[in-house]
């Protein structure tokens, strides 16, 4: 069914309003788009890279987060509401209200989702006291005071299967609480860390550093191994791969859960064979629509999702974008750079940063080394990166 032709029309209507939507609302504004909509239904906004912090105990749960209303760029216009699909073909969105938004150009930002109910008994274990995570704003909460109190028993830490959300970064809490726990000669904590690579990283040269890492806080390791159901009951957690399995029991389960594209995308037909919005990885254009745009992590656009490589696809889709609409071809390429950045101690980190490729791209090019374990990289995550975020990434300034 068409929608109304009396309903306005906006140039730009983005669905999403976190890391990827914000920053393209805050960009196509100073580009001078009158009349750009974002719809989003939360009403606080939260720095995803910080849970990680609180996690391990390095930050506080209050520093993450802030009204929706006073991140969204002035101008921008803010609409509470979820989409529940999208009418491509009459260019229009639906929101959960029932009402129908219309667009001239629409972008997709709408963010990966956590399933945690993948795994049987996940979602029950993390209602536990024992069950924590630093990828939910609570869980991260609930988390740091767990990981900081523990004296003696197993803490099983989970990295996720991709496709996820910067899936590397899960280990950060794991290197932060072990960098803890060593300070105190007579706690006896056992950590197992359980990853479905076959190393510490996909790259070897990270790898290499990681494990290293991990060999020094005498971390037990179970690579190629899943996360394949959980008793709360009785504390077990048990894992493996190709039907070979171990259950392992925990005193504390630090567990990502498996993340998807949400269905809306496929159903309304905007998905590629893996629901995620089907966009050319290079132009972020769809492939079918050309008024319809993605980038972030509701895309398959490079093999590590990241909020380092959501600042180079913003303005390389804000140029194609504003280049189309000006009548023009739109030339701007999006590389691949991604990121995930590891602390791997309490002031120490691994800036990990690669192409889609996996070769290594380090921001100072002429710096090959800049990914190894180092206090400066640290200090740039935990301290420089959130005042980035806040004060020019969301205004569409870097
Ligand atoms: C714990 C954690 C740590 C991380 N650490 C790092 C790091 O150190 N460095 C790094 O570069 N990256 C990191 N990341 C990844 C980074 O945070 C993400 O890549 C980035 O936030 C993705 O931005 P996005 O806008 O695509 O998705 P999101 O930021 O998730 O935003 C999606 C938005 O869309 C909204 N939405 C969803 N569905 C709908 C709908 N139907 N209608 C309207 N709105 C909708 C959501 O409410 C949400 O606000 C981390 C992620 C997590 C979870």
């Amino acid at each position: 069914m068409q929608p109304p032709a009396n309903l306005p029309l906006h140039p730009v209507v983005i669905i999403g309003g976190g890391n990827a939507g914000l920053s393209v609302a805050g960009r196509l504004r100073r580009q001078g788009i009158g009349d750009v909509v974002v719809i989003e239904p939360r009403e606080q906004h939260v720095y995803a890279p910080m849970q990680s912090h609180i996690a391990g105990g390095l930050a506080r749960a209050s520093d993450v987060v802030r009204p929706q209303a006073d991140v969204t760029p002035s101008g921008v216009e803010w609409i509470r509401d979820r989409v529940t699909s999208v009418s491509p073909h009459d260019d229009s969105v639906t929101l959960s209200s029932g009402a129908v938004v219309r667009y001239s150009h629409l972008i997709v930002a709408a963010g990966i989702e956590l399933r945690w109910d993948a795994v049987a008994g996940l979602a029950e274990a993390m209602r536990t006291p024992l069950g924590i995570s630093s990828y939910t704003h609570d869980l991260a909460a609930k988390a740091s005071l767990a990981l900081r109190d523990i004296r003696e028993g197993t803490v099983v830490f989970v990295q996720p299967p991709e496709p996820a959300t910067c899936a590397g970064v899960a280990q950060k809490p794991m290197y932060l609480a072990n960098d803890w726990w060593r300070r105190d000669p007579r706690r006896r904590v056992r950590s197992v860390f359980v990853s479905p690579q076959s190393q510490a990283f996909r790259i070897d040269e990270i790898s290499d550093e990681l494990q290293r890492k991990i060999d020094e806080y005498g971390i037990e390791t179970r690579y190629a191994h899943d996360l394949i159901e959980v008793h709360p009951e009785s504390q077990e957690a048990v894992i493996g791969r190709g039907g070979v399995s171990e259950t392992v029991r925990y005193d504390l389960l630090h567990a990502v859960p498996p993340q998807a594209p949400a269905a809306w995308i496929a159903e309304s037909g905007l998905g590629d064979a893996d629901g995620f919005v089907d966009v050319d990885e290079r132009m972020l254009h769809h492939r079918r629509f050309d008024n319809v745009w993605a980038l972030g992590d509701a895309t398959a656009i490079t093999p590590t999702r990241s909020g380092g490589g959501i600042r180079p696809q913003a303005k390389v889709l804000v140029k194609n974008l504003v280049a189309v609409v000006a009548g023009r071809k739109p030339h701007a390429v999006y590389d691949g750079y991604t990121v995930t950045p590891i602390t791997v101690s309490r002031h120490t980190l691994v800036f990990a940063e690669f192409d889609r490729e996996d070769r290594l791209a380090p921001t100072v090019p002429m710096w090959r080394t800049l990914f190894r374990e180092r206090r400066l990289t640290y200090l740039l995550d935990r301290w420089v990166l959130p005042w980035v975020y806040w004060n020019l990434i969301l205004r569409g300034r870097a």
